[in-house]
């Protein structure tokens, strides 16, 4: 990751040629375009890709949350369970439908831990959008019977884990629906981007129609097109998707890359017993994004991270400090602050989340290091990186 560390002729060629129309809008002005739908055409790519029968390509990963939440008809009041351990957007895409994020405990495998989510469950959850975190995946398994067996839906935010699988099954289709987001710093990139992807034609349609104000897509004439509900505008351009359709057709180079990379770094690391990795349900699955693992304790955390960056091993984040991806610096979520009043405030009993407490997620990511895997390493670069922290590791003991 990410994928704009290769960016070559192929996503010039892309936006060139929706720059020759000048048709910069997805839908319509069908002769003016000369054949070309880069949207569409991405859509049907990545359905194909993950072997799912439909895809929306929207604005943000962001956006393809608060449509997904909104297609599965998630609003007021409802509960919707999610992780400490994810990007803040999960968490305002709850917040801002006007539903009741609740947390719940993670495991080792850095996501959702089923046994806390059952006990997580009321009358009011209505949801659970469990986090593929960091390229690797859930215990998606044991997740989708349990929200079978409650009749409630699952979500997957899978905007970090494009391409990685459970048993040969795309992480994303697993739920009624699955998000995906290809900004900047993503796996590949739209320049600004997201996905929803599902099986229901039904929850596609309304995906569709929400994302742009209603509208049923029927017909040739946008402005006689019906409206059967309200909707917004979370629409993608051209110039974007044609960026993500050069992207897609690199994201198996991608994955590749990544995996060798990786299996590279897991061979050292395995030969030291302070280390130990992170959990991955299907390791043949993982698209190694990122490669996580766990110091003894959270001291031994927070010098090893120090040491890395002094040996000048970049990319390596400790989450626990981080102000975007851990619940525990997250002041103004729990405090709900918001230019304006959100819908949550009417809620009976108001959550109060400065008393959320999550010993086992604290105690997890106290310990936990991620490093970030490049596309761009050279052979050189990955053994000196290999190297450095063998001489981290060493010193630790
Ligand atoms: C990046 C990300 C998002 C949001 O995607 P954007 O395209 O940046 O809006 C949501 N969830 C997770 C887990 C992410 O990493």
């Amino acid at each position: 990751m990410p994928g704009f560390e290769k960016f070559d002729d192929a996503e010039r060629k892309e936006v060139q040629e929706v720059l020759e129309t000048g048709v910069l809008f997805r839908y319509g002005f069908d002769a003016a375009r000369q054949g070309r739908w880069k949207a569409l055409e991405f859509e049907k790519a990545f359905s194909e890709r993950l072997g799912v029968r439909h895809c929306h390509l929207c604005a943000s990963g962001t956006a393809a949350l608060s449509i997904a939440l909104a297609a599965c008809g998630i609003g007021a009041g409802d509960e919707v369970i999610v992780p400490p351990f994810t990007f803040v957007a999960t968490v305002e895409a709850v917040l801002f439908a006007g539903a009741v994020p609740v947390f719940a405990e993670i495991d080792e495998t850095l996501c959702l831990d089923p046994g806390a989510v059952e006990k997580a469950f009321t009358e009011r959850t209505r949801a659970v959008v469990v986090v593929h975190m960091c390229g690797s995946m859930a215990k998606i398994d044991a997740l989708s019977a349990l929200c079978r067996k409650r009749g409630v839906t699952l979500i997957e935010d899978a905007c970090q884990s494009v391409g990685a699988t459970f048993q040969g099954k795309a992480l994303g289709t697993f739920g009624r629906m699955g998000c995906f987001s290809f900004d900047p710093v993503k796996t590949i990139t739209c320049g600004e981007g997201g996905a929803v992807v599902t099986d229901d034609e039904t929850l596609y349609r309304v995906a569709a129609g929400f994302a742009d104000h209603g509208h049923d897509h029927e017909g040739t004439d946008r402005g006689r097109e019906g409206h059967p509900f309200l909707g917004t505008n979370f629409r993608i351009s051209e110039l974007n998707a044609a960026v993500g359709l050069a992207q897609l057709k690199k994201l198996d180079t991608f994955l590749a890359i990544q995996r060798a990379h990786k299996e590279k770094l897991v061979e050292r690391l395995r030969s030291f017993p302070n280390v130990t990795l992170r959990q991955i349900p299907d390791e043949a699955g993982d698209s190694a994004t990122f490669l996580s693992f766990f110091l003894p304790d959270e001291a031994a955390a927070r010098k090893t991270t120090a040491a890395l960056a002094e040996k000048g091993v970049d990319g390596c984040f400790y989450w626990y400090d981080n102000n975007w991806h851990y619940l525990r610096q997250w002041d103004h979520i729990k405090s709900l602050k918001a230019p304006a009043r959100l819908p949550i405030m009417l809620v009976e009993p108001r959550p109060d989340y400065h008393s959320v407490h999550l010993p086992r997620s604290d105690a997890i990511m106290g310990r936990t290091i991620s490093m970030q895997i490049k596309l761009s390493w050279t052979d050189a670069d990955l053994e000196n990186r290999l190297d450095a922290m063998a001489r981290v590791f060493d010193e630790m003991g």
